[in-house]
């Protein structure tokens, strides 16, 4: 039988010529001007937490207060995000946190297709470097630009997609959403309580 190829000819392009740590690619892009957004932000949200996190959870783009501060979900969404994962026995200092774009769509709108593919490669990257298990799609922007353009988050919420990056994938509402429709908490603590028994499903 013949020899699969070897490992290194299996590298991509990015393995051998992208940033090779996240501390690396945060500073390669710290003054991105890749899309119209590098026009109106105050600060890149690169992402946060840990670099080698087994769970790694996705939203859309910086708001205000992420904007203001340089981190991302801050703000009352991320309060909500915090609590959830706190229900679940999980930590922010373990999962690894990011966005689709990394600037602040003005008025909080929904970033653009253009926008979204620009910032993509930034993230593609920070999969490919943190290697998480488990990816949890926050929202609909999430799971368009990663999952297809077609999926709807009311239909395959809860459920296990991908993979990705050979990581399970899951997607929920964005926390922004239990904000506005609270009548959605009780799906988003069923999925999270899925994402809670794989992950420590992972740690044992
Ligand atoms: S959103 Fe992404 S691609 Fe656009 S300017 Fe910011 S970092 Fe660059």
């Amino acid at each position: 039988m013949a020899k699969g190829p070897a490992k290194e000819l299996q590298l991509t392009f990015e393995d051998l010529t992208g940033p090779q740590t996240l501390e690396d690619l945060s500073k390669s892009i710290s003054q991105c001007q890749k899309c119209s957004l590098a026009a109106n932000r105050t600060n890149v949200v690169f992402g946060a937490g840990n670099p080698l996190a087994l769970l790694m959870l996705v939203g859309e783009g910086p708001g205000a207060d992420e904007d203001r501060l340089g981190q991302p979900f801050v703000g009352a969404a991320g309060k909500l995000l915090d609590r959830i994962l706190a229900a679940c026995g999980i930590t922010r200092g373990e999962v690894y946190i990011a966005n689709i774009v990394k600037c602040r769509p003005p008025g909080n709108r929904v970033p653009s297709k253009e926008e979204a593919e620009a910032c993509l490669t930034f993230l593609r990257r920070q999969f490919e470097l943190i290697k998480p298990r488990i990816i949890v799609l926050l929202g609909s922007t999430a799971l368009q630009h990663l999952i297809g353009a077609e999926a709807r988050i009311t239909r395959v919420r809860g459920q296990w997609v991908g993979p990705l990056y050979g990581a399970r994938v899951m997607p929920t509402y964005h926390p922004a959403a239990l904000l506005r429709d609270p009548a959605k908490k009780r799906e988003v603590w069923e999925d999270f309580q899925r994402i809670r028994d794989a992950y420590n499903a992972l740690k044992k």
